[in-house]
């Protein structure tokens, strides 16, 4: 069964990437990764394509990774014979609360930021995801894996997670598949599957434009970088496309890039997202 696994896992990854395109990228050319979507689909055998569909159609995840012995989607602790079986992986196993495919995954970075005390003002829009001391206004990177380092290295530094290694790994492991920088010099690379704690975003802008894809023709300066639980993986499509139709306005952008201390990128970025992020 490992092969079938394996395979779903990435036809599951194509299809998140191809909802990230649409959602960051309007216009976006989808032809690639639809033909590579078709392709693996017609792949699987009958049985397993037309379940795996099904879940689909109620959410856009339909295999699940288990870390720590829970599903990583409804947050269930499973019976320690399944998770058993779904590390042996002979047959497919669902989770009995949420109907989703399991697989088993080696538990990666972290999520380990601090939960907020109970005596902190509730916060609102931007604030519930990231932080000033998670932006850095004068990136030293000149290209995509520098510039991934910095970011993955600054959410540990700041105690957002507990490994920058593994995440930068997993980051350019996405970035691989398509890239994430898209038109009006934005990207948008980030890791799913980052247990423990909330969705989490960290912003750097670079003073010179970069090629951030190698393949691409685009030039990126404004670098937003996401952890993302399994959990919030629909709702992170919701933020993406927001902060895509955000920052489609130059004026805007401007306000980011015009920013020269991490205070200053802050109030930007609340700011200008105020409206658009809830
Ligand atoms: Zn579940």
């Amino acid at each position: 069964m490992q092969p079938i696994i394996n395979h779903l896992v990435q036809l599951q990854e194509l299809i998140i990437a191809r909802a990230q395109q649409e959602a960051g990228m309007p216009g976006a050319q989808l032809d690639q990764l639809d033909e590579s979507i078709a392709a693996l689909t017609k792949e699987l055998p009958a049985s397993v394509s037309t379940q795996f569909t099904r879940l689909l159609q109620k959410s856009p995840l339909a295999i699940v990774p288990v870390v720590n012995g829970v599903c990583t989607a409804c947050g269930m602790a499973l019976p320690i014979s399944l998770v058993h079986e779904v590390h042996a992986a002979e047959r497919i196993c669902q989770c009995p609360s949420c109907a989703r495919l399991l697989f088993y995954r080696e538990s990666g970075a972290r999520n380990t930021r601090k939960s907020p005390r109970r005596t902190d003002p509730p916060k609102v829009g931007i604030e519930r995801f990231s932080a000033e001391s998670l932006m850095i206004p004068e990136l030293k990177g000149t290209d995509r894996d520098s510039i991934v380092a910095e970011l993955c290295q600054k959410l540990e530094d700041e105690g957002f997670v507990d490994n920058a290694q593994k995440l930068v790994e997993a980051a350019l492991q996405r970035e691989a598949i398509i890239s994430t920088a898209v038109e009006n010099g934005l990207a948008f690379p980030h890791v799913r599957c980052i247990e423990g704690g909330a969705l989490t975003l960290a912003m750097g802008i670079t003073p010179k434009a970069v090629k951030f894809d190698p393949a691409g023709k685009a030039v990126t300066r404004i670098i937003f970088f996401m952890v993302i639980p399994t959990a919030a993986s629909a709702f992170y499509l919701k933020l993406l496309s927001g902060l895509s139709q955000v920052f489609q306005k130059e004026e805007n952008r401007t306000k980011l890039l015009e920013a020269d201390t991490p205070e200053k990128l802050w109030k930007a970025l609340v700011k200008t997202t105020r409206l658009a992020i809830q």
